[in-house]
C-alpha cells in the first residue's frame, strides 16, 4: 500500500515506517499552529510562536505514533504478527495479519487498544492544560509579557490590536 515509505526506527521489534505525505501533514499542522499562536487571542511574539508550534506538533506526531504503537504491541503481546506502522497522510496505519487473531477477544481487544490510548492520553494533556486555562493570574502574566514584546499592543493600557473575525483565526485540530 505505502510503496514510497522508508523504515526509520523500530520499537518493541515493529518497524516504523513514514511515507512522504506524513511530512506534508506535518508542515501543514506546524503552519497552522504557528498561525493561530501568532494571531491569537492571546498573541505571542514569533519565536515564541515557533517553539509552541514545533512541540505541538511534535506532541501530536507522538500521540498518532502512541496509538498506532498500542495497537501493535497489544497484538504482539498476543501472538499476532505485526508487518509494521506506516505514518502517512491521514496519522498512521498498522499492518496486523488477521488471519492470526484468534478470536473476537483478541480482535476487540488489539481494535481498543489504541482508542484507549488515545483517551488516556487526551485526558493527560486536558489535565496539564486545564490549570493554565483556569487560574486568571497565569493569564494575567502572560498577558504582560506578551503587551510587552508585541508591537500591536500598547503595554500602557494593555490594549489589543483589533481581533480577527471569530473562525479566522481558527487552528485545524486533529
Ligand atoms: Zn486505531
Amino acid at each position: 500500500m505505502f510503496t514510497r515509505s522508508r523504515t526509520l526506527a523500530r520499537i518493541g521489534g515493529v518497524p516504523i515506517q513514514v511515507d512522504p505525505t506524513w511530512f506534508l501533514i506535518i508542515l501543514l499542522l506546524a503552519w497552522s499552529f504557528w498561525s493561530r499562536f501568532t494571531t491569537g487571542p492571546p498573541t505571542h511574539p514569533a519565536g515564541v510562536a515557533l517553539a509552541m508550534a514545533v512541540t505541538a506538533t511534535a506532541l501530536f506526531a507522538l500521540s498518532v505514533l502512541a496509538h498506532e504503537l498500542a495497537h501493535a504491541l497489544e497484538a504482539k503481546r498476543r501472538g499476532v504478527p505485526v508487518g509494521g506502522i506506516t505514518l502517512y497522510l491521514f496519522g498512521g496505519a498498522t499492518e496486523i495479519l488477521s488471519e492470526e487473531v484468534k478470536g473476537p477477544g483478541d480482535q476487540l481487544a488489539l481494535t481498543i487498544a489504541g482508542p484507549w490510548t488515545s483517551l488516556v492520553l487526551g485526558a493527560l494533556f486536558g489535565l496539564i492544560a486545564w490549570p493554565s486555562s483556569t487560574f486568571s493570574p497565569g493569564r494575567r502574566w502572560t498577558a504582560a509579557v506578551c503587551s510587552r514584546r508585541w508591537p500591536g499592543r500598547s503595554p500602557a493600557t494593555g490594549s489589543e490590536p483589533p481581533a480577527l473575525p471569530r473562525g479566522q483565526a481558527s487552528s485545524w485540530a486533529p
